[in-house]
């Protein structure tokens, strides 16, 4: 059992458990939640210029991924941990598991330690629906849904109650997944229906999501499944040598992308020559680009996840497990009278500690001397 402790001092850093954002997400409610995600990406990406960003760091296996997203404005630093591993449901794990920290700038104190995988899935599921309320048709309705795991059902959510959308199509290979998600979405009020195969899924949606894993070049769709005025909502291509795309459902359509060197490297983008144009979604947020220009135009969000992202919903989880007196008080750093002296951490409480721990230490000291 634990119980909610107020920071006391500044050297404190606040936890966030698996437990606590499950209880924060169950108190706000799961709308409200990614409406207020949503609010924040939005903020953060308006003031895109703030912040001093780069490429996500990428530590490559034969079966993985293990990458780190730091990001900082003047005020305030994020990074995450997140690993992308398709095979670790075999084995009884989650592809992707994730924690964050958010820490002051001024003095480099870490004011934040949360969990971050249902926190990716809830912040993936509202940065689809920011681009898509900027890219996809207003009047849209019905989406197809293609990879059914871990992120599926946010994203089924964060469109139907952000966007509208009242219908949807699933498929995925492991008919399993599909069940569950039926399952999982029954009383939302969402119209499921499970299809047989990708293109009948897509055939006459007006959103398309893809959110498969698999360390390969899939292609999830091809280009005779691609009808006008669809939105692309691409999010299992992440990485290099894992994409969902054929490449010519790139050049039919309008490509807009979060951080535009990562996306190069990351995103579906990666087959296609270094010259082929895109657009960050941060210029069409800030009216700066246009977003869709007409009704049958193709617009594709080729989303990769960027720190940006994961900054926001730290921001957020910070925001409201204050208010709502989640989390609890973590000692990560000394607490020191005088900063200079660390070793008092260390330093023998009495003479008699003292010269016991001289003798103790005496032995080892000789041995590594001889
Ligand atoms: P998951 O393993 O829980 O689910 C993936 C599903 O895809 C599985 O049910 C699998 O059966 C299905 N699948 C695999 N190949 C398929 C195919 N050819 N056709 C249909 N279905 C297929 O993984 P998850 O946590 O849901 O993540 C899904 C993807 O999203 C991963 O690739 C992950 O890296 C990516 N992701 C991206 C972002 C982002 O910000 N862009 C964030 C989180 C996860």
């Amino acid at each position: 059992m634990k119980h909610p402790t107020l920071i006391q001092t500044p050297t404190q850093t606040q936890f966030l458990s698996v437990e606590d954002v499950a209880a924060l997400v169950s108190q706000v409610g799961i709308a409200a939640t990614l409406q207020r995600l949503a609010d924040y990406i939005l903020e953060d990406y308006r003031r895109w210029q703030d912040f001093d960003k780069c490429a996500r760091v990428a530590s490559h296996s034969s079966d993985g991924v293990i990458e780190l997203m730091p990001i900082a404005d003047a005020i305030t630093y994020a990074f995450k941990y997140v690993n992308g591993h398709p095979k670790n449901t075999r084995l009884g794990l989650p592809t992707v598991m994730a924690f964050g920290v958010l820490a002051d700038v001024a003095t480099g104190i870490p004011v934040l330690l949360s969990e971050l995988t249902l926190s990716t899935a809830l912040r993936t599921a509202a940065m689809s629906a920011v681009a898509a309320r900027a890219l996809a048709r207003p009047d849209s309705k019905r989406m197809a849904l293609i990879g059914n795991g871990a992120q599926a059902e946010f994203q089924a959510l964060a469109f139907h109650y952000l966007l509208g959308i009242e219908e949807i199509r699933l498929f995925d290979t492991d008919a399993l997944a599909t069940r569950k998600l039926m399952r999982n979405l029954q009383h939302t009020g969402l119209r499921l229906s499970a299809c047989t195969s990708i293109a009948q899924a897509v055939r006459g949606a007006d959103i398309v999501t893809t959110v498969t894993a698999d360390k390969t070049n899939a292609t999830i769709l091809t280009p005779d499944l691609i009808e006008p005025g669809m939105h692309i909502n691409g999010v299992g291509g992440d990485c290099p040598g894992k994409t969902e795309l054929h490449p010519e459902v790139l050049r039919a359509a309008s490509v807009f992308v979060q951080y535009e060197p990562q996306t190069r490297i990351e995103g579906d983008l990666q087959q296609m020559p270094a010259d082929f144009a895109v657009t960050e979604l941060w210029q069409v947020l800030r009216d700066q680009a246009p977003g869709r220009t007409s009704e049958a135009q193709i617009t594709l969000f080729d989303s990769v996840g960027f720190a940006l992202e994961d900054y926001s919903a730290l921001r957020y989880l910070r925001d409201a497990a204050a208010a709502l007196g989640l989390g609890q008080a973590l000692s990560l750093l000394p607490e020191l009278a005088n900063p200079k002296d660390l070793f008092s951490l260390v330093r023998p409480a009495s003479h008699e500690q003292a010269a016991a721990s001289a003798r103790a230490d005496a032995e080892p000291a000789l041995a590594w001397a001889a």
